[in-house]
């Protein structure tokens, strides 16, 4: 049976979950296939299973009149390595039964997690977020991507110049990089998308802005 979740002035994860994509977290009894069927839930990946962060969002909403223990199982959700690592494939939300949107889950915990300025939990998720901050600002900016200034620009971010510089090269000698930038378009709609994810007007972020 579903349960019905307030969508109005979200307070928890939950809240804000069901504000953004129209499904509750509450409605997940823990049966366990979102994590079976998750490519990125093996060994050395995830430090958090997908249905282990449900239940996480559970707690929280549990909790909710005890706001010490329902920041710390928030906490827990927003600095694992899982949104992260996630790579927005859907085979979690395609295989649910109980109809929740994992995937859309994933999108607002980490755009919570840029809002609250929380770090990634390991390198290979820092690198993740601060690809998809510099990926976001360049969106929000221009309304398209510039391939070689999103490049640049992340490489800046992470410090990590020499790393596939020979593919970058072969990429721009072939032609796969282009040097002109697009023609910039309305972000308005981009803008609007954030903010129902509770990222605010910068999208959470502001360092990254060029
Ligand atoms: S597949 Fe759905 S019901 Fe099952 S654990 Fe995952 S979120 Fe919960
Ligand atoms: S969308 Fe993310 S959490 Fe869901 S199965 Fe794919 S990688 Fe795993």
């Amino acid at each position: 049976m579903s349960v019905a979740h307030p969508t109005s002035s979200p307070t928890t994860l939950a809240d804000l979950v069901a504000q953004s994509t129209g499904t509750c977290v509450l409605n997940c009894y823990q049966c366990g296939r979102c994590a079976a069927g998750c490519p990125q839930n093996v060994p050395g990946f995830m430090d958090i299973s997908p249905t282990r962060i449900m239940h996480l969002l559970q707690l929280e909403d549990t909790f909710s009149n005890d706001p010490p223990r329902a920041a710390e199982y928030a906490r827990q959700a927003l600095t694992s390595s899982t949104c992260w690592l996630c790579a927005g494939c859907q085979a979690c939300t395609t295989r649910c039964p109980q109809g929740v949107d994992i995937a859309g889950v994933m999108d607002v915990l980490r755009q919570q997690a840029l809002a609250l300025g929380l770090a990634a939990a390991d390198r290979r998720s820092e690198d993740i977020q601060k690809f998809h901050a510099t990926f976001l600002a360049a969106a929000l900016k221009h309304g398209r991507i510039h391939e070689l200034d999103l490049v640049l620009r992340y490489k800046l971010a992470s410090g990590h110049w020499l790393e596939d510089a020979t593919v970058g090269w072969q990429m721009l000698r072939r032609g796969k990089l282009s040097l002109s930038r697009p023609a910039t378009v309305d972000t308005s709609k981009i803008q609007a998308a954030l903010r129902q994810m509770g990222a605010g007007p910068d999208g959470g972020i502001e360092e990254a802005k060029t």
